[in-house]
């Protein structure tokens, strides 16, 4: 048996029960054959692989708070430490109902990947709670967010570890998660990454992941002499990732014609408004039917998926797995031209691979989807430096990673002759980054 599926077999036998940490693994894995299987002996030898695929370290805790009818709740919280090769530990907090360990080990997988193509210093981590925000008061937003932290702040420190935002964790959650953290250690060091401009958070961080996402989609898709402008774009998702991908994709020039949650889609011909998006998602935080029932051009499409609707680009910005084999199967039928991961790993294994064959543009979410933990490196720069950048010059910079992204997977692509295959690019690129560091630090 080759070294990388001995290492595959015993990883799944180790977690098992994991089924998304096997999916991430096994996606990175098949991507690496071709640059482990020249230095298998070596990599045998030191267990690289064995060291990579362990987390260094595994938090789980009780979370308890009382509710507004006075109940005791109890959730458990998560932070996984996956790998500081690159630098201190960096990668969102998901507070959904459907978290729990191998979800965390797979986003806390591709962020250490994710962060290495960011070429910042800084590793790889995720963390959370199958806490519920849904439905939830400010006050027990915020009772939740602070008993979470009470026992998180002991784990984590601007040199140590930087949590962000994640599906279920935006501007209000990490404000309250940072004041209880202050209130800990009574230091103001900008630990947590994501915070309000007014306390030390940096400009485009809430734009970053979907501005990043449409300029490297944008890059791509001149390469073979396409564009934004004019084209159909269909987004999934209405979260942070989803309107700001939006946004930007009609800056130059779109038409996005869906937005969606996770109870259905709304189609809106003349192109999503994205003020009313963004009031009825940000501001009443309303389920997207709410869209529909202010916008006279759009319809709701209960239960249903976006990938049904004609178009020139698909950016998945919803959840993981949300887009699979039949999905991909629409869209190509449809003559999609490029599929752009904003969320994490939302293109099934089987998806992926037919819109590869097919001919279809796709970048994986690790490399596509970079731009919101690459300006948070920035954010933790700039509380370093105690300075404030501008949004212009945060935006230029942002651009330039993209650039440099889409730069070093396709060229990693080429390396191992599959040009244009990005999902291949983007694991050899990051791997070759943390690899290089963990070989460098010895056998740690
Ligand atoms: N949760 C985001 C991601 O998946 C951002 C992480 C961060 O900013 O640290 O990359």
């Amino acid at each position: 048996m080759s070294y990388i599926d001995e290492v595959k077999a015993r990883l799944e036998q180790k977690n098992p029960n994991e089924p998304l940490y096997h999916q991430a693994m096994g996606e990175i894995l098949n991507s690496l054959r071709l640059a482990i299987d020249k230095h298998e002996d070596e990599y045998r030898k030191t267990k690289l692989l064995e060291r990579l695929l362990e987390p260094e370290r595994s938090i789980s805790f009780r979370v308890t708070w009382v509710d507004d009818n006075g109940e005791v709740q109890v959730n458990r919280g998560y932070r996984i430490q996956f790998n500081s090769a690159l630098g201190p530990y960096k990668g969102g907090l998901r507070f959904h109902p459907s978290v729990n360990r191998s979800m965390l080990n797979f986003l806390a997988l591709e962020q250490t990947f994710k962060n290495a193509l960011t070429g910042q210093a800084i590793g790889g981590a995720k963390g959370g709670s199958d806490f519920d925000p849904k439905g939830k008061s400010d006050g027990e937003i915020m009772r939740f967010c602070q008993s979470f932290m009470t026992e998180l702040y002991r784990h984590i420190g601007p040199n140590t570890d930087v949590p962000a935002g994640d599906i279920g964790v935006g501007g209000r959650e990490i404000g309250f998660l940072y004041g209880q953290y202050k209130r800990l250690t009574n230091t103001v060091d900008g630990t947590l990454s994501g915070k309000g401009l007014a306390y030390g958070g940096s400009e485009v961080r809430t734009e970053a992941t979907g501005y990043g996402l449409v300029y490297i989609a944008q890059e791509a898709l001149e390469k073979i002499g396409k564009t934004f402008r004019g084209a159909t774009v269909v987004v999934s998702g209405s979260g942070n990732v989803a309107t700001y991908a939006v946004e930007k994709a009609q800056h130059l020039g779109a038409n996005v014609v869906t937005v969606s949650d996770s109870s259905g889609y709304v189609y809106d011909p003349n192109g999503i408004d994205v003020a009313v998006l963004k009031q009825v998602k940000e501001v009443e935080r309303a389920r997207i039917s709410v869209y529909a029932e202010r916008v006279p051009t759009a319809v709701y499409y209960p239960g249903e998926k976006v990938w049904g609707v004609q178009c020139d680009i698909a950016l998945p910005c919803a959840i993981q797995n949300e887009l699979e084999l039949d999905d991909a199967k629409k869209l190509v039928q449809n003559g999609v031209i490029g599929v752009f991961e904003g969320a994490n790993m939302p293109t099934t294994r089987e998806a992926t691979a037919y819109l590869q064959k097919n001919g279809v543009v796709f970048i994986p979410g690790k490399a596509s989807n970079a731009g919101g933990v690459a300006v948070s490196a920035l954010e933790m720069g700039q509380n370093a430096s105690r300075k404030h950048r501008s949004f212009e010059d945060v935006d230029a910079e942002l651009k330039e990673i993209m650039h440099t992204i889409y730069t070093e997977i396709s060229q990693a692509a080429m390396d191992y002759n599959v040009p244009g295959n990005f999902v291949v690019g983007a694991n050899i690129a990051g791997f070759r980054k943390v690899i290089k560091a963990m070989r460098e630090e010895g056998y740690v």
